[in-house]
């Protein structure tokens, strides 16, 4: 029996706990302290196709990460039951310049022979725009793709523990040496998948190791509307403010983006107004509505915005991963199960040489 420890349940945690809870002869235990965490407080939007970032080995990761969820889906259902936490309602792109939507299309019809999954590609008129979802305003056409998908992290995390059958263990947990040996609260396992988010340094800094990961603070209203929903595709208007409708009226606005505060989890009504604002000349009905909770989380950046993945330099039965800012949720399930599979010793659709941990972390 191999002895795997999990510290942290996030969107990566929890689907690594879910792909070794599959494989025979491996003994899973997770601890997830919980505070904080960015997957329950993202906003969930997977649409990557269409940023204009040109790291190469980030789209890659970005774009297979989106791939992959029909995948974790399908293997959700076949080890379970089918989890309502990610659908494919489409996604519209506004622009305050509305020629830069052209720009917008272009991008997107070079990477679609890759990306399959994007969909369709059109630009729809407001009134088009209005049947799918009433009362947005404010511009002349959007661009519209149809295979933007909007996913609940908070759900699909508890989905991924049930069906590994796993609860995770409720305490922030500390490191420690015994030799050359990590123990985790002074128990030896045999391998360690540190899946701690924007805490790695917190946790990896006390055994003498530098961190190159530094925390960034969001905020995300959520609202409960009087409508049906389910079909509203995901709206992402410049700037910050992007609104993400779930099933049941569920809607969410968000989200800000703070590096200034650390690991500050206190709701500021000012930048939450800002959001607000920054909406309002597309869905002035807005203000029609009180939002019913606000969410607070912690990405994770590196200084160069790359994640990265696999072993500790100096460890080889211990994998750890992050810097996944504020595509995690896109990219998480992927690199939970390209930890799965490293830490025992099997291969991955992916190179973690590619995304490399000593960048990053060094003693
Ligand atoms: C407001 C907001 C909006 C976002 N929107 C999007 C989006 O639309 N699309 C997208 O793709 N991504 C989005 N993201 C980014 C995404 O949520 C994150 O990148 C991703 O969820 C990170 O997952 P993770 O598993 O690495 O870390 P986390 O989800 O943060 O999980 C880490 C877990 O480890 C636990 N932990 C840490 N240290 C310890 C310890 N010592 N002992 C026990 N437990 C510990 C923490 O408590 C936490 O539960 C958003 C993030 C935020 C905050």
């Amino acid at each position: 029996m191999t002895r795997v420890a999990i510290i942290g349940a996030g969107i990566v945690g929890a689907t690594a706990a879910f792909y070794l809870s599959q494989e025979e002869g491996v003994e899973v235990t997770v601890y997830d302290y919980g505070v904080g965490q960015a997957s329950k407080a993202a906003a969930g939007i997977i649409s990557p196709w269409f940023s204009r970032r040109r790291n190469k080995a980030w789209y890659r990761l970005a774009r297979l990460g989106a791939d992959f969820y029909p995948r974790l889906m399908e293997d959700l259902a076949q080890a379970h039951r089918p989890s309502q936490a990610y659908e494919q309602t489409g996604v519209l792109v506004l622009k305050k310049k509305e020629e830069y939507l052209d720009e917008v299309m272009e991008r997107a019809l070079a990477k679609k022979p890759d990306s399959p999954l994007m969909g369709e590609l059109e630009f729809w008129t407001q009134e088009q725009v209005q049947q799918r979802f009433p009362g947005l305003t404010g511009f002349d056409r959007a661009f519209w793709a149809s295979g933007g998908a909007r996913v609940d992290g908070g759900v699909l995390v508890e989905d991924l523990l049930q069906a590994a059958g796993l609860e995770p263990i409720r305490k922030e947990v500390k490191l420690s040496w015994s030799q050359d040996q990590i123990l985790i609260d002074g128990q030896l396992y045999d391998k360690i998948l540190l899946t701690t988010g924007a805490w790695l340094g917190q946790i990896l800094e006390p055994l003498g190791y530098q961190i190159d990961v530094r925390p960034q603070k969001g905020q995300i209203l959520d609202y409960q509307l009087e409508l049906e929903t389910d079909d509203y595709p995901v709206v992402m208007p410049e700037g910050e403010a992007d609104l993400i409708p779930f099933k049941n009226g569920k809607l969410s606005l968000g989200a800000s983006h703070e590096n200034d505060k650390g690991f500050d989890l206190k709701e500021e009504p000012q930048i939450l107004q800002e959001l607000v604002e920054q909406m309002r000349p597309y869905y002035p009905a807005i203000d029609r509505y009180q939002a019913t909770g606000v969410r607070v989380g912690i990405r994770a950046y590196t200084s160069d915005y790359s994640p990265f993945f696999g072993p500790l330099p100096d460890q080889a039965h211990v994998w750890t991963v992050s810097g996944l800012g504020s595509t995690g949720l896109t990219i998480g399930p992927l690199l939970g199960r390209e930890l799965a599979l490293g830490i025992l010793g099997k291969t991955g659709d992916l190179d973690p040489a590619d995304y490399p941990v000593s960048q990053y972390v060094t003693r």
